[in-house]
This record gives C-alpha cells, structure tokens and sequence, in this order.
C-alpha cells in the first residue's frame, strides 16, 4: 500500500487484495451443496457457462433500462411463511423454508406462474468494502439480499427448475448502511450459531416481509445463479429501493466462518459476491417510468 494517494483509492485497493486473497474463498450457493471451489474469475474452466450469454450479476444502467408498461407489479405472499431452519453452507448464511405447497410465493410481474420461495441468503463485503453483486450505475451496496423462488407450477422439484430457463426467480434487495434494520436483528442474533461451515440451527416463523423496502419498483432481466453451477435459469427481479442495515448488524455477518469446525484455517466469511458480467444485448427492463 502506498503512503500517498486518495483514501477512496486506498479503501477500494483494500477491497480488491482482499478478494485477491481470497485464493480458495468462494462466493455464495444459490445451489446449497456446492462444494469450496476457486475464485470467480477461474470458475470458466470447470464451468464453462461462467462465460455464456445471460450471466449474473449485471451492472444495472437505469438510463438504459427500458420501461415496460406491459409489466405487472410484483405480489409477494409470505404471509403465512415457514421458515424451517438457518444454515452455514461455506459460501454464506441461508434461511429455508418450507417448500412443499404454495403458501410461500412470488407472482406477477415478469413471471407467468406463481414462483415458491425456496431459501434466502445475503452476500457482502469486508469492512468499509462494498458487498452487493448487482451494481447501478457502477454504484455498488454494502450487502445484496436473495430470495430465491423455483417454478412450482411448470417443475416437479427445485433441481429440476434450477435448469430450466425459466425455472427459478430471485428477488435481489440492496442493503445500504445507515439505521438498524430491526426485521434482521433475528437473523443477526442467530449467526453465532452457524459460525462454522457446515451448522444449521432451527428457525422457525421467520417471515421475509421484514426485510423489504416499502416500494416494490424493480428492474428485471433473464439471468443466472451467480455462483457454479451458474445455471442460466433465473428470472432476476432487483428492487430499487435499498433496506437499511447498521454497521454494527454487518460486523455479525463478518464474524461468520469460511471455514468448518475441524479445518485448522480460519477465514472469515466476506466478500462472498461475484462481480458483474457482461450484459451481452440482453435488455433490463423496468416496471416503472
Ligand atoms: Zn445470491
């Protein structure tokens, strides 16, 4: 590190060796049994689709967002939700729910059935470092909510739909640093017991509506999972409006560990997100003007 230089040059070098070092850290499973596995930018060679023609994340340039007044809004229905338990899956902290009838699910919008909510799941960054794996406009967030969803309606299991072109549908929400989230506090109060790769807990009646922002304006685009096996099956639904998180509610997701109970190695669980990819023509619509 250099002596002199801007401190935002300083901060964001800070982030990139970071993530340098990172040499066999992984982002987060969207598929949960993924394995510990090299970095974002070698994941080519064992998945070659890492380089196809709708991956994710994408930058988002809301200039060239196209509105689409044919878009419905979106409806979520967590209302009588059932989270079963949170788990440490090496990758990143991810609440289950119950998946076997449609009492949990996302409609409307791009989607033509209604999409059940399978688990959620966070990425974000190290200290003072920058999480999100969507960007908008190159603005980056502290940290990136997934709720992922699977097509009930057209497949007979989550793998099956992790598949299909449009077999899943994951709700992206930024967190920004500024005032406690009070809906996260059960998430964050429960981490010391996943510390290590490999933990679940149970968590029961945990419903997500906390966590949203209080406007459901989105962008859409055809997308992947951003982690191997980076399926090109996701309908991406990003809202707009961040939630807010505290610094002191992030500094618990940092205390988690790559690692599981029995490696000697202890590295603590951040900058688990995947930088954007190319957009390739594919458009990002936008549910409002
Ligand atoms: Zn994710």
């Amino acid at each position: 590190m250099q002596d002199s230089g801007p401190p935002g040059l300083e901060l964001h070098t800070t982030c990139i060796k970071r993530l340098l070092m990172r040499s066999t850290a992984t982002t987060i499973a969207d598929m949960p049994h993924v394995a510990v596995l090299p970095g974002p930018s070698s994941w080519y060679k064992d998945y070659p689709i890492a380089e196809g023609a709708r991956q994710s994340p994408i930058n988002i340039a809301p200039e060239e967002a196209v509105y689409d007044h044919g878009l419905p809004p979106i409806s979520l229905h967590y209302d009588n939700c059932t989270s079963t338990n949170i788990s440490n899956n090496g990758h990143s902290v991810v609440v289950e729910f119950d998946d076997v009838d449609d009492r949990s699910v996302i409609q409307g919008g791009p989607l033509e059935n209604a999409y059940r909510l399978k688990q959620f799941h966070f990425h974000w960054g190290g200290k003072g470092c920058h999480g999100s794996e969507h960007t908008v406009a190159g603005k980056t967030y502290t940290s990136e909510l997934h709720l992922v969803h699977w097509n009930a309606a057209k497949y007979s299991s989550f793998a099956e739909a992790a598949v299909a072109p449009d077999g899943l549908a994951v709700l992206g929400v930024f967190l920004e640093v500024r005032d406690e989230r009070g809906g996260l506090n059960k998430i964050t109060d429960s981490l010391y017991m996943v510390k290590f790769k490999g933990t679940v807990t149970d968590f029961r009646d945990f419903n997500p509506n906390c966590l949203l922002p209080s406007s459901l304006k989105y962008w859409t685009y055809p997308g992947s999972l951003t982690t191997p096996p980076l399926y090109e099956s996701v309908t991406w639904i990003v809202l707009t409006e961040p939630i807010c998180v505290s610094e002191k509610q992030m500094g618990k997701f940092r205390t988690l560990l790559f690692n599981s109970e029995e490696e000697e190695q202890r590295t603590r669980m951040e900058n688990n997100f995947r930088p954007p990819q190319p957009l390739k023509g594919r458009t990002v619509r936008a549910s409002f003007k």
